[in-house]
C-alpha cells in the first residue's frame, strides 16, 4: 500500500492552488487527477486577474508550476475512499493509498441524466452511493447505471450483500479497464417504473428487469459521492459542506473549488484551494507532532 501525508484530488484551480501552499508550509502533497476539469473546458478566460487565456494554457501553466515546486503527479482515477484508523484509504486501479488528510479538489458534480421516473424515485430505490445504502439491498436485486470503473466498484460494494447486480450502460458502450464480472444492459433506458418504490426498469426496445435499487455512478467519482461515502456532511444540492478552514464535518478532510458550490469561478477555486492547502498541512504537522509526542 502506497503511504502519503497529504493526497490532493483534482488537478484544476484548486487543486494546484492547495499544493502551491501546502509546499510552501512544508507538506509534500501528492495529486491524483484523471480526465478533464471545467477550466480545460474554457476556450478563453477574460475575468481572471492578469488577462485573457485560454482555460488550457491556464491549466497547463498551473500543473508546471506544481511540477517545477516538487509536488508529486499520479494520474489515475480515484474509486472510492473510506476513513480508516489513521487517515484514509483512497481506492484507484492503480491500487491503494493511504493517506492522513485529503483535499477534494474534483469539480463540480455531474449531472443526472434525464431517465423519467429517476428524480422521483430517488431515496425510493435509487442512490446515489453503495457504500452507504447496500445494506438496504441485503439478498435483493440491485441494478448500477454506469458504463467505466467507478460502477464496477460500485457494484463490487453491493455485490458484498445484493442477490444480483446488473450493470446498466444505458446506450453507452462499456469502458473497465479490467474484466467485468457482472451481467452489463447495455440497451438505452426508457423509463424507471415504480410509483412508491423502484419495481424495474424498461428499456427503448421494450424489454426490461425488475430490480429493487439502482445506484448512479456515471463517469467518474466527483466530490459528493467521495464526501457521501465518507459520510461527510453535504447540502441538498450535493455541494461538499465546508467551514471557514474549508475542512468538511470530518477532520483532516478539506474539499475546495466548484465542489462546494457558490460561485463557480476561478477566483473561488483558487482562494478555496489556498485556504484548504494551508489547513491541511498544518493537520498534517500537528498530527506528526502528536505521534512523535506518543512514541
Ligand atoms: C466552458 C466553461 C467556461 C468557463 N469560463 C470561466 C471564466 O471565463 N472565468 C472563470 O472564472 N471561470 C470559468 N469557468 C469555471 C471554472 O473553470 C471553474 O470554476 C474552475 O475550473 C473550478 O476549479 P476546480 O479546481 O474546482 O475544478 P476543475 O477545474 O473542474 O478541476 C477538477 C479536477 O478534478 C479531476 N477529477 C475529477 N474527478 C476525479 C476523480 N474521481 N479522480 C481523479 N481526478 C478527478 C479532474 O480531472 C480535474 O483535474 C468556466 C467553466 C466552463 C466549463
Amino acid at each position: 500500500m502506497r503511504e502519503e501525508n497529504l493526497v490532493i484530488i483534482g488537478a484544476g484551480p484548486a487543486g494546484i492552488s492547495a499544493a502551491l501552499y501546502a509546499v510552501r508550509a512544508s507538506a509534500s502533497p501528492l495529486i491524483i487527477s484523471k480526465g478533464i476539469g471545467a477550466l480545460q473546458k474554457a476556450k478563453k478566460i477574460e475575468n481572471f486577474y492578469g488577462g485573457a487565456v485560454s482555460g488550457q494554457e491556464l491549466y497547463e501553466n498551473g500543473v508546471n508550476q506544481a511540477r517545477d515546486l516538487g509536488v508529486s503527479f499520479l494520474e489515475t482515477e480515484v474509486l472510492g475512499m473510506e476513513e480508516v484508523e489513521e487517515g484514509f484509504q483512497i481506492t484507484t486501479p492503480e491500487g491503494i493509498i493511504h493517506t492522513q488528510s485529503v483535499i477534494l479538489a474534483t469539480g463540480s458534480r455531474r449531472s443526472a441524466p434525464k431517465i423519467p421516473g429517476l428524480k422521483e424515485l430517488e431515496g425510493k430505490g435509487v442512490s446515489y452511493c453503495a457504500v452507504c445504502d447496500a445494506f438496504f439491498y441485503r439478498k435483493k436485486k440491485a441494478a448500477v447505471l454506469g458504463n467505466s470503473d467507478f460502477a464496477l466498484h460500485e457494484a463490487e460494494v453491493l455485490s458484498n450483500l445484493a442477490a444480483e447486480v446488473t450493470i446498466l450502460t444505458n446506450g453507452k458502450e462499456e469502458n473497465f479497464s479490467r474484466e467485468c464480472p457482472f451481467p452489463v444492459e447495455t440497451a438505452p433506458i426508457a423509463r424507471l417504473d415504480g410509483e412508491k418504490k423502484l419495481e424495474g426498469v424498461t428499456f427503448e426496445d421494450g424489454s426490461g428487469i425488475g430490480t429493487d435499487g439502482l445506484f448512479v455512478a456515471l463517469g467518474t467519482a466527483g466530490s459528493a459521492e467521495i464526501a457521501r461515502q465518507m459520510g461527510a456532511e453535504l447540502t441538498e444540492k450535493g455541494h461538499v459542506v465546508v467551514d471557514s478552514q474549508m475542512q468538511t464535518s470530518i477532520p483532516g478532510l478539506y474539499a475546495a473549488g466548484d465542489c462546494t458550490g457558490g460561485l463557480l469561478q476561478i477566483s473561488k477555486a483558487v482562494y478555496e484551494g489556498t485556504v484548504a492547502g494551508i489547513e491541511a498541512a498544518k493537520y498534517v504537522k500537528s498530527k506528526k507532532n502528536k505521534i512523535e509526542k506518543e512514541n
